[in-house]
């Protein structure tokens, strides 16, 4: 049971209060405080930190952990893929609280905004460590230390769509797709797909074939993303429907950047 809440003043005094036994930091609460965590008994609020901010700065759009989900959908700085992503959390309740930080302290198997940051080649900013932590490394390294905010290329061309049985139900899928530049051909394009249960997946062959090449058939860049993802069911989703929903899914949202490129 949560009994406690402290609110240093300093990054420093963050880390330090969070050793204590029982200690969690807290973004939104949306997960502390749904009865789940419950080991936690102090919570260590991040609010006199200073990482409420989004700026630009050098080609960068460089976002805070306190940053919530609705401010990101309302900043014309951030990245559209990202507004997006956030969006797709239907309730603006929700929205208003959960942040950035708490995203990458839980990592939702169902989140859409990490997979959206995956394909930006993210970067994050943890404390202690004097580089920045490409995303990939910092989700493989169990995501420990106190997040104080996020990097992603201010001008990106991203997309990302999912799969729910309703608007607030948990999702069954999630695909993003990136590329430096997508038009006459794609150039370093990334792929990621979630079947969010767990499997989180580059789709790093597909990237391999696709990028600098002709553009395949419609049919061919389905057939290159379901090769590489072997994705759990659920509730509202088979096995055979999500890789077929998958190959569509990446086949439509390549196709969008395409064809915003060449406009
Ligand atoms: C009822 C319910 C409904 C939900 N609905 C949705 C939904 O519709 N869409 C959605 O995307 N998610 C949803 N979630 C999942 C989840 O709550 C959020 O996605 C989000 O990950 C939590 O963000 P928060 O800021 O509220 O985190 P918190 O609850 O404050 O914290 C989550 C975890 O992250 C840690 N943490 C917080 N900040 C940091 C930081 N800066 N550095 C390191 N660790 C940190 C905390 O210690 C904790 O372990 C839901 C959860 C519940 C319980």
């Amino acid at each position: 049971m949560i009994t406690d809440i402290v609110r240093p003043k300093t990054v420093t005094e963050a880390v330090r209060a969070k050793t204590a036994p029982g200690a969690a930091y807290l973004g939104g609460g949306t997960w502390l405080n749904s009865g789940r965590a419950e080991n936690v008994t102090t919570l260590v609020s991040l609010e006199n930190l200073g990482l409420g901010s989004i700026q630009t700065e050098s080609g960068r759009c460089i976002i805070g952990a306190s940053v919530t989900f609705q401010a990101l959908v309302d900043s014309p700085l951030v990245p559209s893929a990202l507004r997006e992503a956030a969006r797709l959390t239907a309730s603006r309740t929700l929205r208003n609280m959960v942040t950035v930080g708490g995203e990458f302290g839980l990592s939702p198997d169902d989140s859409a905004v990490i997979p959206v940051l995956i394909v930006l080649d993210a970067e994050v900013s943890v404390a202690g460590r004097k580089k920045l932590l490409p995303i990939e490394s910092f989700l493989d390294e169990n995501r420990t230390g106190l997040v104080l905010g996020v990097s992603v290329p201010a001008q990106a061309a991203a997309a990302v769509s999912a799969v729910s049985r309703t608007s607030h139900s948990p999702r069954s899928l999630v695909a993003a797709v990136s590329a430096r530049a997508a038009a006459p051909m794609l150039d370093r394009p990334r792929l990621v797909l979630s079947d969010c249960r767990g499997r989180r997946v580059r789709l790093t062959a597909a990237e391999r074939k696709l990028d600098g090449a002709p553009i395949p058939s419609r049919q061919d860049i389905e057939a290159l993303a379901r090769a590489e993802f072997t994705p759990r069911p659920d509730m509202h989703a088979s096995v055979a429907y999500k890789r077929y929903m998958a190959g569509v899914m990446v086949a439509d949202l390549l196709a969008a950047l395409i064809s915003k490129a060449a406009r």
